[in-house]
């Protein structure tokens, strides 16, 4: 079953604040004994209380800024070393774009990721070219770095202001999924601390369980130190296309039909427009018309639209190449002709785009505010009945921010990995990536939007079998064993190889700490 809930507290019954001081003052001194490289803080820790979901509070008992892998390895050492006896549990924290408390940790100890900088940045060319990064590297830098030897890693998330360990505890999917699989399919080894303090060196050829484990993990079995990532030729532009469709079942076909064909775009997206014309009309300023006078006179009776996005890297001397591959995909779909929109950017440009965005909204006050986010996986052959019900009906009116929608290929993604996809050869991803503004007591609120994603998930649950969460959030362990279904035994087992007392990122709220 799926459930949200409207805040931690009322789940757990655990309330934000200071630890009590009598338990705590005996952990703090036994921290204290830890000789590091770098530092623990044990006061204002309170960045660390937060994320992007901006509806979670947990105050951690220290903050561990690690200069070397060391310190975590000890830091974990130590920990597991004091056994049950102590509720001391360790989040690792990337960039802290959790939505809801996943990179927190109750009295528990943070480690602040972004400061284990050692070894740096190392880019390796070559026929299979790939970079060496730090586990709290963050994927635009990734990208700057890479870009100065003329190589790109090939798969992404939509916005680049995230860490490598935090996507690749997840799954990291954009459009470039289908054709490369998600971040977890483009990683050749990793270095992890376990829960017992062990640095492993793994990969699908070493040490594999632990690989595959950690990979999709949600944290629940190391921490990832080091990742060895997978890099290709970097294209110096992007061509980037939008179109509008009104007919979801057309638009869905076309998708499908991109992501399946073999020269076929770069990356593709869509997402659903209902009521939005304000979202329209800004869209269409920045990218040109096809056709400038059909354009200006296209207007839709439809309150929902269904937008095709399409990218396609090219080299300034393929200018010619392109257009002629771009014509002939764009001949082979049926979006309303009057609705093409192009634009041509730099890639870094196109890759870190939710970045400008998010620019904009920081100047309105509109990006720290509480994202109730949802995301889920829908096989294909729910897609067409999920778009009915929740396009058509549940979301008809009015909706708080974009929603996502595009479709993937099971066979990019190894099923060995701990992440949970429906089991068809086709699934969509669709993320519901709404604003609450906290002055609304309408439809904006936080409480009407997590409504509205609870009858989402009601129906899911109830119509469509074959439905799951990414980015999945729960709060009882019936629940995460309903989500991993078939693989949660294996799970457990994992659970208890490297993490036997359950001390990682207990912000995931599957396993509690025996205390
Ligand atoms: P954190 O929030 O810091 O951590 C997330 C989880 O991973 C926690 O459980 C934490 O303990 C664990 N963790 C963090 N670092 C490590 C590590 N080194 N080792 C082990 N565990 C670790 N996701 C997509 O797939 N595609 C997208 O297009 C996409 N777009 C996004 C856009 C925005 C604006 C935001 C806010 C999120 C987006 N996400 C997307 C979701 C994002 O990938 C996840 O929330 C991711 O976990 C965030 O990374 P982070 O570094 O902030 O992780």
């Amino acid at each position: 079953t799926y459930r949200t809930n409207l805040c931690f507290t009322k789940c757990f019954g655990e309330p934000t604040g200071d630890p009590p001081i009598q338990s705590s003052s005996k952990l703090l001194s036994s921290l204290e004994t830890i000789s590091l490289d770098g530092h623990f803080s044990f006061k204002n820790n309170q960045a660390e209380a937060k994320d992007f979901g901006k509806r979670y509070h947990m105050l951690p008992l220290a903050v561990l800024h690690p200069h070397s892998v060391r310190d975590i390895s000890i830091t974990l050492k130590h920990i597991f070393q004091m056994g049950s006896g102590t509720e001391l549990t360790v989040a690792a924290r990337g960039h802290g774009h959790s939505l809801q408390g996943q990179a927190q940790a109750l009295r528990g100890v943070v480690i602040n990721m972004e400061s284990l900088k050692e070894p740096a940045m190392q880019v390796h060319s070559g026929n299979l070219p790939w970079v060496d990064v730090p586990g709290g590297e963050l994927w635009i830098n990734i990208l700057h770095e890479t870009l100065k030897h003329g190589l790109t890693p090939k798969s992404w998330t939509d916005y680049l202001h995230l860490s490598v360990g935090g996507t690749l505890s997840n799954a990291g999917i954009s459009g470039q999924a289908f054709r490369h699989g998600p971040q977890i399919s483009n990683v050749h080894q990793l270095e992890i601390v376990t829960g017992k303090g062990e640095v492993v060196t793994c990969s699908a050829q070493q040490n594999a369980d632990l690989f595959y484990s950690v990979l999709g993990g949600l944290g629940q079995f190391g921490i990832i130190t080091r990742a060895r990532i997978s890099l290709e030729s970097a294209p110096k532009m992007v061509k980037w296309i939008r179109t509008l469709y009104s007919d979801f079942a057309i638009f869905s076909k076309d998708q499908e039909h991109l992501i399946s064909t073999k020269y076929s775009f770069d990356y593709i997206e869509g997402f659903v427009l209902i009521n939005r014309t304000g979202i329209l009309n800004n869209w269409r300023s920045s990218f040109d018309p096809k056709d400038p006078v059909q354009a200006s006179q296209f207007v839709s009776d439809r309150t929902t639209l269904y937008c095709l996005e399409m990218a396609m890297y090219f080299n300034s001397e393929e200018t010619e190449t392109m257009n002629k591959r771009i014509e002939k995909l764009l001949s082979q779909l049926r979006y309303i002709p009057a609705t093409l929109f192009q634009s041509e950017v730099p890639y870094v440009e196109f890759l870190d785009r939710v970045h400008i965005s998010e620019k904009k909204l920081r100047e309105k006050g509109l990006w720290e505010v509480p994202h109730p986010w949802m995301n889920l996986m829908i096989p294909r052959s729910k897609i067409l009945d999920f778009a009915a019900e929740v396009f058509d009906k549940i979301l008809s009116d009015s909706t708080s921010g974009p929603i996502l929608i595009y479709p993937v290929n099971k066979s990019k993604w190894n099923n060995k990995t701990s992440v949970v996809t429906p089991d068809e050869e086709i699934f969509y991803l669709v993320g519901f990536l709404f604003s609450a503004l906290p002055t609304s007591t309408g439809k904006q609120s936080l409480e009407y939007i997590l409504a509205q994603n609870q009858i989402i998930l009601d129906y899911c649950v109830r119509d469509l079998p074959g439905c799951t969460q990414y980015l999945p959030h729960y709060s009882s362990q019936d629940e995460w064993q309903a989500h991993f279904g078939s693989k949660w035994r294996v799970l457990m087992e994992r659970k208890s190889a490297y993490d036997p007392l359950s001390i990682l990122a207990p912000g995931q709220r599957i396993f509690q700490k025996a205390t």
